[in-house]
């Protein structure tokens, strides 16, 4: 667990001073090294980097937070980089970030390869940055929510996060984004997967790309999406998800895409349940730091740590249940 300042104490370090000015003068070669600092491991590092998120933090929380989810090859660079150009054009800042749960397995990023977003990456007003890629999908998402107050300090005022389809790394972007966005590819059967996920749930708006092959399959694929949506719940009781269709290589839909996303963000504002989303997001986030917390210290305890091998091999052996064997490592730990 990283150490963290006392309350009352997050002077920024002497030596991050420049780094925090830079930051909030919108300077990206600032913001990168202060996303490295968040994501580093290094327990000095972890000290400095809460005074400094503690510093920016007054400067952050004033864009629009997006996440964009999809299986690989769906569309999603192609649609971010168009979409992030549209809004460029339109006077707005962009980052994109990434929550990728496979880069914690094999190190690699959704993000890593250079040729993605080639032209949203060379514009000043843009900032993307791969997923960490280490550490487990808690903590890549923990980092990625942490860059992701830089860059609203920095002065982006759009962030878009974006993940593959699995659903771990989903419900982590929708737990720190205000609008969900699910693209889909217009093939039969995959709106039935997602429901079965149960992301269909997450989505506040869904969107079939690649229109431009078969509009009329991406127009029944809407139209069954639509009708599957309507059973569910809602999640808000202001809002039914809409459900269009785009092509991203044509930059065909992104007015209307644009539309639906100020429509949301208008009437979830005027409902008081915009802002609710993000106390709620801010809380779940202290509980997940606490229960991680809880964990490492539980593990690190010496009794547990001498004991730990032991009691699973008994807990597997079956010779001791699974509730009395944590009860006597709780209370080797004291807890
Ligand atoms: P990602 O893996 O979800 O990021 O998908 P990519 O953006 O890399 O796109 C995968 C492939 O689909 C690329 O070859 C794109 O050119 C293509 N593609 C993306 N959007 C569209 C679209 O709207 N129409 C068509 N026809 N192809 C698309």
């Amino acid at each position: 667990m990283r150490p963290m300042p006392e309350l009352g104490q997050s002077e920024v370090d002497a030596q991050d001073l420049a780094l925090v000015e830079g930051l909030l003068a919108g300077k990206r070669r600032a913001l990168a090294k202060a996303i490295t600092l968040v994501e580093s491991t290094r327990s000095d590092h972890g000290l400095r980097a809460q005074k400094l998120l503690a510093a920016v933090l007054p400067h952050a929380g004033r864009s629009l937070r997006i996440g964009i989810s999809g299986v690989p090859g769906v569309g999603k660079s192609t649609f971010i980089e168009a979409l992030g150009m549209f809004l460029i054009g339109r006077g707005h800042r962009i980052a994109v970030l990434a929550v990728d749960p496979s880069s914690t397995v094999h190190g690699g990023s959704i993000l890593g390869d250079k040729t993605r977003m080639e032209l949203l990456s060379q514009r000043e007003e843009a900032f993307i940055r791969p997923t960490p890629s280490s550490g487990s999908l808690g903590g890549v998402a923990e980092h990625t929510r942490e860059a992701l107050l830089l860059c609203e300090a920095a002065g982006h005022d759009i962030i878009i996060v974006e993940t593959v389809g699995v659903g771990q790394s989903e419900t982590a972007v929708a737990g720190m984004t205000d609008c969900f966005v699910l693209l889909q590819l217009p093939n039969a059967g995959d709106d039935l997967q997602a429901i079965k996920k149960g992301i269909m749930e997450l989505a506040d708006l869904v969107v079939f790309n690649k229109a431009d092959i078969d509009p009329a399959a991406a127009q029944l694929a809407a139209a069954q999406m639509r009708s599957a949506l309507s059973m569910l719940h809602p999640a808000s009781p202001n809002w039914q998800p809409p459900v269009m269709t785009l092509s991203a290589t044509r930059k065909d839909g992104l007015e209307e895409f644009w539309q639906l996303l100020e429509k949301f963000r208008d009437t979830l504002g005027a409902s008081g349940e915009f802002a609710a989303r993000r106390r709620h997001q801010a809380l779940a986030w202290m509980w997940q730091r606490v229960d991680s917390g809880l964990r490492e210290g539980f593990r690190r305890h010496p009794a547990v740590r001498d004991t730990l091998a032991a009691t699973a091999t008994a807990v597997e052996a079956g010779s001791i249940t699974p509730t009395a064997a944590a009860q006597r490592l709780l209370d080797l730990a004291g807890q």
